[in-house]
């Protein structure tokens, strides 16, 4: 089995690309029979509102919820967040159609615009660095969303705190869960050479043998 990559817009290719890194065939799925081939589905980041635009298209929706419901893995990184929650919050949320499953709600576009767009170092999570590797990966947050609360099913593996951004309440916010077979992270792993947030996703697939070991690199590859 191969691992699917919603190929509708955005970083669909670098996601292939990280995943052949580590000796795994992703294939870009842009039609709902495509996901009938596939053992797993990482939904990128990109725009959302457009994805969603694009998913209704393609009539992917129906499909897409089944996908999740069956209990295939699934990982939305940013825009693909936002595709997985429940619920969005935030400027800009149109009422656009999400696929839901994952139990928390959004906050779409949390950290600003492009302008306010960054890159930081956050500790890896012990899950995901089993491999060993160095203790930080590098976080790259584009027009990002954060999680502002969870489920009680909803495990948390990162966190950022916002003491620098003017929100009331919360000291840090969640940008990194798993609910069973859906991972969600508001940064792109994708963008970089560190490859072990996607080795994390591809042992949430049992058909999957990876091939290669992750590579623990934390620069960025663009
Ligand atoms: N904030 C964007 C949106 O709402 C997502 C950004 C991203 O995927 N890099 O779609």
């Amino acid at each position: 089995m191969v691992v699917g990559v919603l190929a509708l817009q955005g970083s669909f290719n670098e996601h292939i690309a990280a995943l052949k890194r580590l000796g795994v065939k992703g294939v870009e799925v842009r039609k709902p029979e495509q996901l009938l081939n596939v053992s797993s589905l990482i939904i990128p980041g990109g725009e959302s509102t457009t994805m969603a635009k694009l998913a209704e298209l393609h009539n992917l929706f129906p499909a897409l919820r089944e996908f999740v419901q069956m209990g295939k893995p699934v990982w939305g990184t940013c825009a693909g967040l936002i595709f997985l929650a429940n619920k969005a919050t935030g400027q800009k949320t149109g009422g656009q159609e999400l696929v839901g499953g994952l139990d928390c709600t959004v906050h779409r576009n949390f950290f600003g615009s492009q302008i306010q767009s960054f890159e930081t170092e956050l500790p890896i999570p012990q899950v995901v660095a089993k491999e060993g590797g160095p203790p930080c990966f590098r976080a790259v947050f584009i027009r990002a969303p954060a999680i502002l609360d969870v489920g009680p099913d909803v495990e948390v593996l990162a966190d950022i705190p916002v003491s620098a951004i003017a929100i009331q309440k919360e000291e840090k916010v969640i940008v990194a869960v798993k609910q069973g077979n859906l991972l969600a992270t508001a940064f792109h792993p994708e963008l970089t050479a560190d490859t072990r947030w996607h080795s994390y996703f591809l042992k949430m697939v049992p058909e999957i043998e990876v091939g290669a070991s992750a590579i623990v690199s934390t620069s960025t590859t663009t």
